[in-house]
């Protein structure tokens, strides 16, 4: 069967023009909590995937917020201590507030990169570059 280049070029275009509607709209998926009396898992590799935010970054901004110690396990991460599901929403709410929405154009089109220890927000929408909040 012959392929017609012209038609494969159109779909490429719909292809990216689709992909450029699809940033556009951005919703983070939710996260699944479970809880025990005195722990608290937290799913959130989708989340991070979807934010293009390193789990290890989210999990210490979630123990500075919530004061607790907690791990990083293979498809979750625990804290210790007992929080309401809301309370974890509220809180990567907050994250994205911090780490992804540019500061200046409100964008979520960014990027956190790291360069000499400290984490820069690098927005790929207005090119406003400044360094990320630190987690003390
Ligand atoms: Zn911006």
């Amino acid at each position: 069967m012959e392929v017609d280049e012209e038609y494969l070029k159109l779909l490429d275009r719909i292809y990216e023009s689709k992909k450029k509607i699809e940033k556009g709209r951005f919703n983070p998926p939710g996260v699944r909590v479970e809880t025990t009396s005195q722990k608290t898992f937290i799913y959130l590799n989708d989340f991070a995937n979807y934010i293009k935010r390193p789990i290890n970054h989210i999990f210490r901004f979630l123990l500075h917020e919530f004061l607790t110690s907690g791990s990083i396990e293979k498809e979750r991460i625990m804290l210790t201590g007992r929080f309401q599901p809301k309370q974890v929403q509220e809180k990567l709410q907050l994250y994205l507030q911090k780490y992804v929405y540019c500061k200046v154009c409100s964008s979520p089109d960014t990027e956190m990169i790291k360069e000499d220890k400290i984490y820069m927000i690098k927005c790929l929408a207005c090119g406003a570059s400044y360094p990320a909040e630190e987690i003390r």
